[in-house]
C-alpha cells in the first residue's frame, strides 16, 4: 500500500518547460496543504511570469512537428498514460485525497474518469475527419481539412485536480496541439503527477507544459495577450471566465469555458421517490458538493415534499465526516477556510429568510474545514443560495405546484450547466427537457459526467463542450479548399 510521505516524495516538484523540470524563476516556491488538517504536504515551484514566457516559447516550438506527429502515435502515448493512470490509481488517489480532501473511494473514482478520457480521445486521435464535396453549381470542388488550432492555453480548478487537467490535455493531444497548462494553486500535485506520466508515456518535450504558481493572473494574462497562443481552454468560476474572456478579446483567442453551474433538481409527484432520493445523493454529495454539476436547489412537488425532505435529511444526517483517507469516510473537508465562511454565511442568510434547519446547518470545530451535512426546508427564492453556487454539502429544498411552475423557478437563473429530473411520466420527461436552459440534463439520474458525453453548459456557465465526439473539436479549425475543376 502506499504511504503518504511516499507518494508526496513520488511527484516532481518544479515547472516543466521544453521537457525539463526546472525550478521557478527567482527560486520561490509555495506550500500545499491538507485541507484535513490544515498541515503543509510539501512546496512547489512558484511561477514568475518569465516562467509563464519560457512555457510558450516551449509550446510554439513544438507545435509544428507535433502537428506532423502521426495521430496513431499521438493516440498510442494517451493509450499507455491511460493505462499508467489505471495501474496507479491507489497512489494517485492518495494523492488526490491529500491535497484536495475528498475521501479515498471518490478520489479512486476521479482518477478512472480522468484515464477515461485519455483513452477516449486515444481514440479520436485517428477519427479526424474531413470533406470533399461538388459545389452546388457543378464546377469546382470543395476540400474540407481539420488542423490543429495551434500552442493553447489550460486553466484547471482545485475540484477535480486530474479530471478537469486530462479532459483538456487528452484532446489538445490527439487534436495535435502544444499547450501550457496551469493548475489551481491549491493542488497541483495530481498535474506534476500526471506531466511526468505522459512524459513517461513518450509525450515529446515542449508538448505540455506545466506552470504552478500564486501569481495566477500575473502569469497567465501575459501569454493570453501574447499572440503565440491560439486557445485558452478554461475551468473555473464565471467571474474568473469573464475576465479571461475580455484578455482573450485582445488577440481573438479561441476559447472554451467550462464555469460555475446552479443546478435545480425537480422531483414531480409521479417520480419513483427511493430512485430520487438516491440520484439526490448522488447530484449533491459527489466531492463533497464542491462540484459545478452539484445539485444546488431542490424543487419538490408539494404532495411529496415533506416526504422528501425527512427522508433526505435522514440519509444526509448519517454521512460519515472525517479526514478523507479514513476508511468509511464519505464527507470530506472543503477545501478552504473561505469556503467554510462562505457555506455559513449562505445558510444563516436562508434560516434568516425563514428557512428550516431539517439536519447539521454548522460547522464543525478545527482543525480542517469541515461542514455538516445539511438539509433545509422552505427555502425563499430569495435567499442567496438560490443564485450563488453553495459548493458544499447543503441541500436547500423548496416546494412547488405546477410543472410551469417547477421549470419557471429552474430556469430563473443566470447559469446553465446541468439540471435534475425525476419523474415517471415520459411526455412530462420530455417536455420538462427540452424547456429546461441547461447545457445537460439528469432524467431520472443523479450523475451525467461521462468522457463519451458532450460537456459544458449554455448561458453564463460557459462555451463550448469537452468530451465526446465534439471534445476534440475544440482544438481543431477547419480549412475549406476551393478546388478549380
Ligand atoms: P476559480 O477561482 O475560477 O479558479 C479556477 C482556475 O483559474 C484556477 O487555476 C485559478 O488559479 C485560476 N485563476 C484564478 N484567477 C485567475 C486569473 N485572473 N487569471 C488566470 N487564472 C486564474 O475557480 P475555483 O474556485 O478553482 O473552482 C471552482 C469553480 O469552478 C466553480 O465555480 C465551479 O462551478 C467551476 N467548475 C466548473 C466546471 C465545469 O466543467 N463547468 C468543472 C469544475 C469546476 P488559482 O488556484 O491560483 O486561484
Amino acid at each position: 500500500m502506499p504511504t503518504e510521505a511516499g507518494v508526496i516524495d513520488g511527484v516532481p516538484k518544479d515547472l516543466l518547460i521544453g521537457g525539463e523540470w526546472a525550478a521557478a524563476d527567482g527560486g520561490k516556491t509555495f506550500a500545499v496543504r491538507d485541507p484535513a488538517t490544515g498541515d503543509e504536504l510539501c512546496r512547489v515551484a512558484d511561477a514568475a511570469p518569465d516562467d509563464g514566457f519560457a512555457a510558450l516559447d516551449a509550446a510554439a516550438a513544438a507545435q509544428d512537428s507535433w502537428a506532423n506527429h502521426p495521430p496513431r502515435e499521438r493516440g498510442e502515448i494517451l493509450r499507455r498514460a491511460y493505462q499508467e493512470l489505471t495501474d496507479r490509481a491507489d497512489e494517485l488517489a492518495l494523492l488526490m485525497t491529500l491535497e484536495m480532501g475528498k475521501p479515498l473511494a471518490e478520489s479512486r473514482g476521479e482518477i478512472a474518469y480522468a484515464a477515461e478520457f485519455f483513452r477516449w480521445f486515444a481514440e479520436e486521435a485517428v477519427r479526424i475527419d474531413g470533406g470533399y464535396a461538388t459545389a452546388p453549381n457543378g464546377s469546382g470542388r470543395f476540400l474540407v481539412a481539420k488542423q490543429p488550432v495551434g500552442p493553447s492555453l489550460l486553466i484547471t480548478p482545485w475540484n477535480f485536480p486530474m479530471a478537469m487537467g486530462t479532459r483538456k490535455i487528452g484532446p489538445a493531444i490527439a487534436a495535435g496541439c502544444t499547450s501550457v497548462i496551469k493548475p489551481a494553486s491549491q493542488t497541483p500535485l495530481c498535474m506534476l503527477a500526471l506531466a511526468r506520466i505522459l512524459a513517461d508515456a513518450g509525450l515529446p518535450d515542449g508538448v505540455l507544459n506545466v506552470l504552478t504558481t500564486t501569481d495566477s493572473g500575473g502569469v497567465m494574462e501575459p501569454l493570453i495577450r501574447d499572440g503565440r497562443a491560439r486557445k485558452l481552454s478554461f475551468t473555473g468560476s464565471t467571474a474568473v471566465g469573464r475576465r479571461l474572456l475580455e484578455q482573450c478579446a485582445e488577440k481573438v483567442l479561441r476559447t472554451s469555458m467550462e464555469l460555475g453551474g446552479n443546478a435545480p433538481f425537480l422531483v414531480f409527484e409521479d417520480a419513483d421517490l427511493d430512485a430520487a432520493l438516491d440520484g439526490a445523493m448522488q447530484a449533491k454529495m459527489r466531492n463533497i458538493g464542491e462540484a459545478c454539476t452539484a445539485a444546488n436547489r431542490f424543487y419538490v412537488q408539494r404532495g411529496v415534499a415533506e416526504e422528501f425532505g425527512r427522508r433526505m435529511a435522514e440519509r444526509m444526517a448519517a454521512q460519515p465526516i472525517g479526514r478523507g483517507t479514513e476508511d468509511g469516510v464519505v464527507v470530506g473537508p472543503l477545501i478552504d477556510e473561505a469556503a467554510v465562511t462562505k457555506v455559513t454565511g449562505l445558510v444563516g442568510d436562508a434560516t434568516e429568510r425563514g428557512a428550516r434547519v431539517l439536519t447539521g446547518g454548522a460547522a464543525v470545530e478545527g482543525p480542517g474545514h469541515f461542514y455538516r451535512p445539511t438539509v433545509l426546508a422552505d427555502v425563499p427564492t430569495d435567499a442567496r443560495m438560490a443564485d450563488e453556487e453553495i459548493f458544499g454539502p447543503v441541500a436547500p429544498i423548496s416546494v412547488f405546484d405546477t410543472e410551469d411552475e417547477a421549470v419557471r423557478i429552474a430556469n430563473d437563473t443566470e447559469y446553465g450547466l446541468v439540471s435534475y429530473l425525476y419523474t415517471g411520466d415520459l411526455k412530462r420527461a420530455l417536455r420538462v427537457c427540452e424547456n429546461l436552459e441547461a447545457g445537460m440534463i439528469g432524467l431520472n439520474q443523479g450523475i451525467v459526467s461521462n468522457p463519451a458525453a458532450p460537456f459544458g453548459g449554455v448561458k453564463q456557465s460557459g462555451l463550448g463542450r469537452e468530451g465526446g465526439t465534439v471534445g476534440i473539436e475544440e482544438f481543431l479549425e477547419t480549412k475549406y479548399i476551393a478546388v478549380a475543376t
